[in-house]
């Protein structure tokens, strides 16, 4: 398989009864209505084709079309024997099993600086140029990892699985305008915006953190999960006050494995 686009080795199964097939060329279609909204003058459910719920479908192509402040993907959908194309529709009609998809890689482009979208920072300063994978998050929307990192996330992954446990991402890899972004609306109270670091010092920037959403910390399934298996991984919780923040060091995750702890502190 493909680590860049995983998306071609897999079959999604289609759990929206109401999973609307798409006219590519109508792409307000794809952002003024959902289902359970009123729709438009002129238009009904019945304009719609869907795809049958229950299906295992194959994707061949994403489209990435911006809706708002964010982004929403769409799967170009046959059926996983390949026999019935049905088209374009949402990806959120796959019972979130797109979660973890990646949608290929960016490179550094010849001559990119320090403010470039694969520049990587360590604390304040510019350290260089990454290789990124663009990844599907809990949400459904694009994160970033580094190459170097994806490996030993999609092995976690997997391992998880294998435990019934599903690891996804709400944050990777950030530029240093995400990070500034991010920085600027925690200074100035925006509702929404938790603690950043300011731009250039967020270990988000260097390549090696990823938050987890582990629900509420220890007790929890997510949680507990990592706290036995993450540093076998490489992974390691940096930050006391953050449970979701886990960050890929080897070294150190070997050592904290041997003395049968899973923080930088203990
Ligand atoms: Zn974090």
């Amino acid at each position: 398989m493909t680590i860049y686009e995983n998306y071609k080795d897999q079959t999604f199964l289609v759990t929206d009864p109401d999973a609307r097939l798409r006219d590519p060329g109508d792409i307000w279609k794809y952002i003024t209505y959902q289902a359970g909204d009123d729709m438009p003058a002129g238009v009904s459910v019945g304009d719609f084709k869907l795809v049958p719920v229950g299906v295992q479908v194959a994707v061949s192509d994403v489209m990435v079309v911006p809706a708002g402040s964010t982004k929403r993907l769409f799967a170009y959908a046959k059926s996983a024997d390949g026999a019935t194309t049905y088209g374009w529709t949402s990806t959120t009609n796959f019972q979130g099993s797109f979660r973890n998809v990646t949608l290929g890689r960016i490179e550094p482009k010849s001559g990119a600086g320090r403010y470039a979208e694969t520049a990587a920072w360590s604390r304040g300063a510019y350290t260089g140029q990454v290789s990124l994978v663009l990844i599907v998050d809990r949400r459904l929307e694009l994160e970033k990892l580094t190459s170097e990192m994806a490996g030993p996330y999609f092995e976690m992954v997997q391992d998880a699985l294998a435990d019934g446990v599903e690891i996804v991402i709400n944050s990777g890899f950030r530029t240093f305008a995400e990070q500034k972004y991010l920085y600027e609306n925690f200074k100035k109270g925006v509702a929404g915006f938790f603690k950043a670091a300011p731009p250039g010092r967020s270990k988000h920037q260097n390549g090696t953190a990823l938050d987890i959403p582990v629900g509420g910390g220890p007790g929890l399934p997510t949680y507990d999960w990592l706290a036995a298996n993450a540093t076998s991984h490489g992974f390691i919780r940096t930050v006391k006050s953050e449970y979701w923040h886990w960050e890929h060091r080897p070294a150190e995750a070997k050592k904290a494995n041997m003395r049968g702890v899973h923080t930088t502190w203990d």
